[in-house]
């Protein structure tokens, strides 16, 4: 997606070789055009799948997860990374391995916000080792439910994740693929 490409070079910091810095449009400031311009390329690549629900993981995944299930007309889950005291139903939880903070968290969703049979397209801001793709996938699973694509704004496609889901067999779709980047310069994929 060329517009995020451009919007990533102009306004992305990269804080390592690994560590990419966007919270002026994605992580803390939102750009709702960009999201909304990001939520049409999602319908269009995922134009042939028939999805019933959007799965994200909080915060940085709800804004782009919420316009595209705006534009597909189906309801959008996150899953909470604190576990808050209402949660007093059942739940499904999995663990994440947290790239940016080096530590472990568990995610949850309330269990009847997924139903066996939902088709579910995963939306998330980054894609690094995919961690917490996999723990939104296993959440899923422990629901019965289907996953029938994954998402994603910006990959890092030195990183191993889209690898591996991809060799599981999953269906990722990235907006921006970054194959390389430093302090100065960030190289995407064509
Ligand atoms: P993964 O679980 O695939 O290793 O990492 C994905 C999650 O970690 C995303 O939900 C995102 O919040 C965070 N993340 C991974 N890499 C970056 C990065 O370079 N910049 C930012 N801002 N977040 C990242």
């Amino acid at each position: 997606m060329e517009l995020l490409k451009k919007r990533i070079t102009k306004d992305g910091k990269a804080l390592s070789e690994n560590i990419l810095k966007v919270d002026s449009f994605l992580n803390h400031q939102i750009d709702p055009s960009l999201m909304d311009k990001i939520a049409d390329e999602f319908c269009g690549k995922f134009s042939g799948t028939a999805f019933n629900k959007i799965l994200t993981v909080e915060s940085s995944g709800i804004a782009p997860a919420v316009m595209t299930g705006l534009k597909m007309g189906i309801p959008v889950v996150f899953a909470k990374k604190a576990k808050p005291s209402t949660m007093n139903e059942e739940y499904y939880s999995a663990t994440v391995h947290s790239f940016t903070k080096q530590k472990n968290y568990e995610i949850s969703v309330l269990s009847k916000f997924i139903k066996k049979g939902d088709r579910i397209l995963i939306i998330d801001d980054f894609l690094a080792n995919g961690s917490a793709s996999r723990a939104l996938i296993a959440i899923a699973e422990q629901g019965g439910a289907k996953i029938d694509g994954i998402g994603i704004v910006i990959e890092k496609g030195f990183q191993n994740g889209g690898k591996l889901l991809r060799e599981l067999g999953y269906r990722i779709e990235s907006l921006a693929i970054i194959d390389e980047m430093s302090l100065n310069s960030i190289r995407f994929r064509d």
